[in-house]
């Protein structure tokens, strides 16, 4: 396995076989099995496999966990080698935002809602990075989790939108024993507030239930995920979506598809889940 932070090692080594297919698993480190299902499954349908681990500044607001975020590169590197990844991108600030760098990447309507209303400039930092990671390894296809609702509906759209010659591929979310969606900030989480938050999933499962059960109205589902989250003395919702899916716009009546997605906060570890209904 290669490990690099030099972008023209990283393309020396993709372009040494360039028949190859190429995977691209981009994470922020701190691996857990969600990132490995996603490596895994790349490995499976490609011929050589890259990895890239990067905390990516940019895609980070001033007041949020950018200090804090966990990290633990030598555990990461032993866990991708394991799974059999050829290439690590492992690149430091001044590789991806050397000094003079001026242009970004922006997702317009999409990135407006959900998360990018709470963190309204997190998407452009994301679509930055993802396009350089895009150029640099120059992937035939490239893997994200559900887990990031918005996230992979943005990329796909970046993707179409810029003629990124990538294919982009959505894998399904990781769960721990209790529900909650296995994430590298949960390692955060005080054990009581751990405890309590398998209450995301537990939103989401009771608005997926009141819905099959013939509720369609959207505020009132968005009114159970909350009810359902102030069950739990330590946690403080941010915002309950049910949106349509393509397009991300709150519904007033569910008669298709719809995304439930959650934001919520113990302290200040900020958690997000989301379940899509398909009909
Ligand atoms: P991150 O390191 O948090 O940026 O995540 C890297 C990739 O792993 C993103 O595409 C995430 O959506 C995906 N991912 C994170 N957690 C999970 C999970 N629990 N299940 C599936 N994919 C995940």
């Amino acid at each position: 396995m290669i490990v690099t932070a030099e972008i023209s090692e990283v393309r020396l080594t993709r372009w040494a076989a360039p028949a190859a297919t190429w995977g691209l698993v981009p994470t922020m480190g701190y691996l857990h099995e969600g990132h490995l299902s996603l490596v895994r499954r790349a490995r499976a349908e490609n011929d050589r496999l890259a990895a890239s681990i990067y905390v990516n500044p940019t895609q980070f607001a001033p007041h949020e966990d950018l200090a804090t975020y966990p990290r633990d590169l030598a555990r990461d590197l032993a866990l991708l080698e394991a799974e059999g990844v050829d290439l690590v991108f492992t690149p430091g600030d001044e590789v991806m935002y050397p000094a003079g760098f001026q242009t970004y990447v922006q997702v317009e309507q999409l990135t407006r809602p959900l998360e990018g209303a709470s963190r309204p400039t997190h998407f452009r930092g994301v679509t930055t990075v993802v396009a350089k990671l895009f150029n640099v390894i120059q992937p035939t296809r490239a893997y994200f989790g559900q887990k990031d609702a918005q996230q992979s509906v943005v990329i796909r759209r970046m993707a179409a939108d810029l003629n990124f010659n990538v294919e982009v591929i959505v894998c399904p979310i990781v769960r721990e024993a209790d529900g909650l969606a296995m994430s590298s900030r949960n390692a955060r989480l005080t054990p009581e507030q751990r405890q309590q938050a398998s209450v995301l999933h537990e939103a989401l499962y009771t608005a997926m239930t009141a819905l099959l059960d013939g509720e369609q109205d959207g505020d009132a589902l968005r009114a159970i995920m909350g009810q359902t989250v102030q069950t739990r003395s330590l946690a403080r919702l941010d915002y309950a979506s049910a949106a349509d899916p393509l397009t991300l716009q709150e519904l007033s009546q569910v008669r298709g598809d719809v995304l439930f997605s959650l934001a919520v906060f113990f302290g200040n570890v900020r958690l997000i889940d989301n379940l899509l209904v398909t009909r």
